[in-house]
């Protein structure tokens, strides 16, 4: 957008460009709160990385980032944009730290207005955080606004749903103005809700299933059952890609990769092959409780939803959780399989799910699965081999691949 006038553009360069990190869930936390923003504070300075940061600063219910000087808007925007994946983020705003001065500060509203770009609407959004700023936040209101109207003649004030907001912050020894806003995904930051295990397949479901946990702030681990040997070893690439993608957000810390497939034909060939499924899953979940066991975490985690195939009865769920003692979270149980599909294309992991690979899952199915399996007849069948030994060999046997975790120190 183009502006009335030239001497209004912030050409001394008296502002410093900055992202302005917004978060709801964590203003809630009363006595925690602390603790939250100083949780997402780290796990964004860690995960921020590879951009040209100085630092974060926690002021006046924001979290504030400072790039290195020269640090142009386009990186700025696209360290917004990435920001607005982490977990425990609302709301991100580029903006513009300057002094506290309503010159200057109408010069920025002006210059942030402009970069912006196409508007037909506006309204500004004042806080004094410090009432030792003279003019109150009506006030302010009013005279950016009335800066911006003039500034801008074809941009209109409306208070209701405009389609800028520039939003003013007046804090103790500076002032920031911003007006573009992406929303975030929202959630917790992780480290702050414990620690879970997920079962983590190369299908679409099981990702979604792991990222919507670490969104409510849990480090989730994950462990996967490879068909290896029977199989080639193509899923376990698909779960590395999965895996690298959640982890720029700060949603892996681990996978552990089981290869069950031996395991798996010994079932076939032992047990009816309509419970082959369940037996499959059991071993699954006992496998992963005790992986649980060895990074402190406290529940499992599963990508299956209500009677979306055979082995996702209620009576076979039901059957299945026997097999353990820890919670098992089930995120997506009430989803279609349409809403996970946006929701895997939003996190990333999409189109690496949708690529063929044989795993577990397509190995030794039978035709008719048992969709009401009685847990009697399921607890007759395992009798048949060696639980106990089968969970200490196959853990024994897992390979463990780390990611970086913003919550875990690792050397
Ligand atoms: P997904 O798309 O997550 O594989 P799905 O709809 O294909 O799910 P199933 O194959 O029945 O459903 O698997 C149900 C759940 O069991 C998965 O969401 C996942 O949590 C777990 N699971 C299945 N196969 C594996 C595997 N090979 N490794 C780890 N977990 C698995
Ligand atoms: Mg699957």
């Amino acid at each position: 957008m183009s502006s009335n006038s030239g001497e209004n553009s912030v050409s001394a360069r008296s502002f410093q460009r900055v992202v302005l990190v917004h978060y709801h869930e964590i203003g809630l936390k009363g006595k925690n709160r602390s603790r939250f923003e100083e949780r997402l504070r780290k796990n964004l300075e860690d995960l921020c990385q590879g951009f040209p940061l100085v630092t974060i600063h926690r002021i006046a219910g924001r979290l504030i980032v400072f790039f290195k000087e020269g640090t142009d808007r386009e990186e700025t925007l696209r360290c917004a944009r990435f920001i607005a994946t982490v977990p425990g983020v609302a709301r991100v705003s580029c903006g513009l730290k300057c002094p506290r001065d309503l010159e200057l500060m109408t010069a920025c509203a002006i210059e942030a207005v402009a970069e912006a770009g196409d508007a037909q609407s506006f309204k500004v959004a004042a806080r004094r955080n410090h009432t030792d700023f003279p003019i109150h936040s009506m006030e302010m209101n009013q005279l950016i606004g009335a800066s911006l109207c003039e500034a801008f003649p074809a941009l209109k004030v409306r208070m209701k749903d405009p389609d800028l907001t520039v939003g003013v912050e007046v804090v103790q020894n500076a002032s920031y103005v911003y007006c573009m806003s992406i929303r975030g995904v929202g959630g917790l930051p992780v480290g702050s809700s414990g620690t879970l295990m997920a079962l983590l397949s190369s299908g679409i479901d099981s990702p979604v299933a792991l990222w919507r946990c670490a969104r409510r702030g849990a480090v989730c681990h994950a462990v996967h059952f490879s068909g290896r040997p029977q199989t080639s070893d193509a899923s376990e690439y698909l779960v590395e890609d999965i895996a690298r993608v959640l982890e720029q957000s700060g949603c892996i810390a681990s996978v552990s990769v089981v290869p069950f497939g031996d395991y798996q034909r010994e079932i076939a060939l032992t047990c009816p092959p309509s419970l082959r499924i369940i037996l499959y899953r059991r071993m699954m979940l006992r496998i992963a409780e005790r992986l649980a066991g060895r990074v402190g975490a406290r529940a499992l985690v599963t990508g299956e939803s209500l009677g979306q195939v055979a082995s996702q009865t209620l009576e076979n769920i039901c059957v299945t959780d026997d097999a353990v003692r820890m919670p098992v979270f089930r995120p997506l149980i009430g989803n279609d399989k349409l809403e996970i599909i946006d929701e895997a294309k939003r996190i990333g992991t999409f189109e690496i799910s949708s690529q063929d690979a044989p795993d577990c899952c397509t190995l030794f199915m039978p035709r008719t699965p048992a969709t009401h399996a009685r847990l009697e007849a399921v607890r007759e069948a395992e009798a048949a081999f060696p639980v106990d030994r089968w969970i200490e060999e196959i853990c024994a046997a897992a390979e463990v691949h780390e990611y970086r975790h913003p919550a875990l120190a690792r050397s």
